[in-house]
């Protein structure tokens, strides 16, 4: 369990599994995903390193709803104020109005040693429940939202039916969740590839088109390190595992 600064403003936090990031632009703060419940007191940590409060936080916003990017969404909302904003597709999702699809490709992995390694790591930091949150701003594609980092939204379905990469374009980052991932949770190798488990799995071949298209030089996943190099390379990459 971790915080690592990556550039100014620009902090890593959660496990060798799953990632989320905070960011800060002009004093003000904006936490992307949220990883699982436990990773909570994370956010303490990356706040004191940037010298900023819980106050400073100003929006929660979600690549998508799986439980392991919104787990610890309602431990922030409560320490922050902030609200949460999600994809309208996913908004439902997000507050329990809807049920979550199910991924495809789960069941066939689970003897494999990375995914005993990784359900016990969701056991021990109770991320196996869904997580719901009180309330949630959606918003559309293509949108720039009005938090710190003018993040871009970007749909990249498949993954999950809602699923948005976040681009903070001043800064030439792109928060691609789990349309594309660094670290396979199935079989715990490394480098740019597909997610091994999606909700559409032709949908998220079709979004590698949206994000090989995005500007910016810095893509950070949901699951894995950060790559560094634009997300065309990424892409190009990814294609070469499919
Ligand atoms: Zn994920």
């Amino acid at each position: 369990m971790s915080v690592t600064k990556l550039d100014d403003g620009l902090y890593r936090c959660g496990s060798r599994w799953v990632n989320f990031y905070v960011i800060e632009d002009g004093g003000e703060v904006t936490i992307v995903d949220c990883g699982l419940p436990s990773y909570e007191g994370q956010l303490d940590e990356a706040l004191a390193q940037m010298g900023r409060s819980p106050s400073d936080v100003d929006a929660i916003v979600l690549t998508h709803t799986h439980p392991d990017h919104m787990g610890a969404a309602p431990g922030f909302m409560a320490t922050t104020g902030a609200p949460v904003l999600v994809s309208d597709v996913e908004a439902p999702i997000a507050t329990g109005e809807r049920k979550p699809a199910k991924v495809s490709g789960l069941l066939g992995t689970l003897w494999r040693p990375s995914m005993l390694s990784l359900i016990g790591h969701l056991i021990g930091n109770k991320g196996l429940s869904n997580t719901t949150v009180s309330a949630a701003t959606p918003f559309g594609d293509q949108e720039i939202l009005d938090v710190p980092g003018r993040l871009k939204s970007v749909a990249t379905p498949g993954h999950s039916s809602g699923h948005r990469a976040l681009v903070w374009e001043a800064r030439g980052v792109v928060f691609c969740g789990d349309a594309m991932a660094t670290l396979d949770l199935a079989r715990g190798t490394r480098g740019p590839m597909l997610h091994p488990f999606n909700e559409d799995q032709a949908q998220a071949v079709e979004s590698l088109a949206v994000l090989e298209a995005l500007p910016g030089n810095l893509l950070l996943p949901g699951h894995g390190e950060p790559f560094k190099g634009t997300p065309a390379q990424a892409v190009e990459a990814a294609r070469r595992s499919l």
